[in-house]
């Protein structure tokens, strides 16, 4: 898995075309230095939720009879989030090799995006419950031909970075269009947005632009997966600022298809 990884950031650094020698020495440095911090970034992530986990459960182990019910649940409580954080960020670890091994076989089928955003947001609901989610999706877009598995994973994550990065009682805001034979999907925030330097940083794997950012309980690797998957499906996602206020604005563009499905046909390969 992690040797996955770093082949990839290796594969990253090669297709800038290194030739000479004294090139492909730099290259096997930087492959080290990079391995070096994604084993340093990696081995964090697994530890900081573990720790926790390691902790609540042996407080219970040694003390449950005397710990309050109250504080008993807070433990347990502790122990069940932390494991869904450790599975997240495992699942999102397989995510990145699959698509780093070129691996990546998308599931078409002919959706309409706002059925897609429908489903993302009912299993976002949760995480955005303190946040006012406005959608607006004009019911002529065209259907598109992608995988709904892979891209309600890529507007969990927009949603739920919306949500973690803007303050609670914001609005969060979803809209779709048709731009000639392309259909955009943006979701804008009312966060603290990007800083210029960062905008196409923070589809890195790893990287976070506030150190803060590492306890919100992220893994650095959900934009990472949303470049890959919209990729992977023959789409684009950039990242920007709002121009009329404070927030972030993340724009998918997915091309309209050539042929559309016949009336009734709607999903390729669905029942
Ligand atoms: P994380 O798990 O840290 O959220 P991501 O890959 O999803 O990882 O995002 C990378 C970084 O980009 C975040 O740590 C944060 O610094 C920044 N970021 C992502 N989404 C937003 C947003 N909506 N508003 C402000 N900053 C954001």
């Amino acid at each position: 898995l992690f040797d996955a990884l770093a082949d990839q950031a290796a594969l990253a650094i090669e297709r800038v075309q290194l030739v000479s020698d004294v090139d492909k020495a730099k290259l096997a440095a930087e492959t080290d230095r990079l391995r070096t911090a994604l084993l340093t970034s990696i081995s964090h992530d697994l530890k900081t939720p573990l720790a926790a986990i390691m902790g609540s459960a042996g407080m219970l182990k040694d003390f449950g009879a005397d710990i309050p019910e109250e504080a008993r649940t807070e433990l347990l409580t502790s122990i069940v989030d932390e494991s869904e954080r450790l599975n997240r960020f495992i699942s999102n670890l397989l995510d990145m090799t699959r698509i780093g091994s070129g691996a990546m076989e998308p599931n078409y089928a002919f959706h309409f995006v706002g059925d897609i955003v429908g489903t993302a947001l009912s299993r976002a609901a949760k995480i955005a419950a303190r946040h006012r989610v406005k959608v607006s999706i004009p019911a002529d877009l065209p259907m598109l031909k992608i995988d709904p598995v892979l891209f309600e994973q890529v507007l969990f994550n927009l949603i739920d970075n919306a949500a973690k990065y803007a303050p609670d009682e914001t609005v969060i805001d979803i809209r779709g269009f048709r731009d000639g034979d392309a259909v955009l999907l943006s979701v804008m925030d009312e966060g603290p947005g990007i800083p210029f330097n960062d905008v196409e940083r923070i589809f890195d794997s790893f990287y976070r632009v506030r150190k803060g950012d590492h306890v919100r309980a992220g893994t650095g690797l959900g934009l990472s997966i949303c470049r890959g998957f919209i990729e992977a499906m023959g789409g684009t996602i950039r990242a920007a600022n709002r121009s009329d206020r404070s927030g972030a604005v993340f724009t998918i563009r997915m091309p309209v298809p050539a042929e559309m499905p016949l009336l009734g046909e709607k999903a390729l390969g669905e029942d």
